[in-house]
């Protein structure tokens, strides 16, 4: 599954591919949008909301700020990747998984596979499709307290499931939630009021993506040893701290009020060293 980090480098690579440009082609292969055309307009920007991404683009002739403007929203979910091509270049993952191809008057194309979801809205309403998220990990707007509020608005839920909703703090995957909680010491199970030092966590969670985000492959660099994960992954394995074994379980996440949260609502596997992460 995609972290934060991923999201973000995919909406470099595509703002610096297509951003400026004017569409020759778009195809949208999903029912509602499969007659959409945006051939003629210009992509104004890629970004990236926690691990949503919103492709802006503005209508021909259009003049003024705002102008009819309209935003792809997509979501990466569990598979999803959106991958960026020169002129005839041949894809690298199978056609039937495009959901979304987007093609530059140069011929550059982005095109999204396996996407969680693809829908085109007003970038005037994206609030309404990204809103409900907490402060963005790699946003401009990133406001730590305000996501340890969120965190403490549910003082008994697990701080692991608590990590990677969506709703308290943008972009932690089951990656880094994991890795978070072995370095916070702290059993995911652990009641979120009994966390010793949260916004310790909260200040490790952005310092973790910050130092991965422009990194090329997905690791915990600057944390785990050798570019590793600390405990993700590693069952059976001795805790690179401790030698005690990794252990792995699931984690049940029963989300009061959950909304669409694409997936990030099912049990989850966890890692844990049971030494060093004792359950409070
Ligand atoms: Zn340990």
């Amino acid at each position: 599954m995609p972290e934060g980090d991923n999201v973000y480098q995919a909406a470099r690579r595509m703002h610096a591919a297509l951003a400026g440009k004017r569409l020759a082609a778009s195809d949208f292969r999903v029912p509602a949008f499969a007659t959409l055309d945006l051939a003629g307009w210009t992509v104004l920007e890629v970004v990236s909301r926690g691990k949503h991404l919103l492709h802006r683009v503005a209508p021909p002739g259009s003049t003024h700020d705002g102008d009819g403007r309209l935003s792809v929203h997509s979501h990466l979910s569990m598979e999803g990747s959106w991958q960026v091509y020169g002129p005839g270049e041949r894809w690298r993952k199978p056609g039937h998984t495009a959901r979304a191809v987007l093609t530059a008057d140069d011929g550059t194309s982005a095109v999204g596979f396996s996407l969680g979801l693809i829908e085109v809205i007003a970038t005037a309403e994206e609030d309404a499709a990204v809103g409900h998220l907490g402060p963005d990990l790699l946003g401009p707007g990133w406001d730590p307290a305000l996501a340890e509020a969120n965190l403490r608005a549910l003082p008994e839920r697990a701080v692991g499931a608590a990590l990677l909703d969506q709703r308290n703090l943008a972009g932690i995957g089951n990656i880094y939630r994991c890795e978070l909680c072995f370095l916070g010491r702290v059993h995911p199970a652990t009641p979120v009021a009994a966390v010793p030092d949260l916004p310790g966590m909260v200040a490790m969670a952005k310092r973790l993506l910050e130092a991965n985000k422009s990194r090329s492959r997905n690791t915990v660099g600057g944390f785990g040893p050798r570019n590793a994960t600390w405990v993700y992954g590693r069952t059976g394995q001795p805790c690179l701290r401790c030698r005690t074994r990794i252990v792995h379980g699931t984690l049940a996440e029963p989300l009061p009020g959950t909304g669409p949260l694409l997936g990030e609502t099912r049990e989850r596997d966890i890692y844990w060293c049971p030494n060093c992460q004792p359950l409070r």
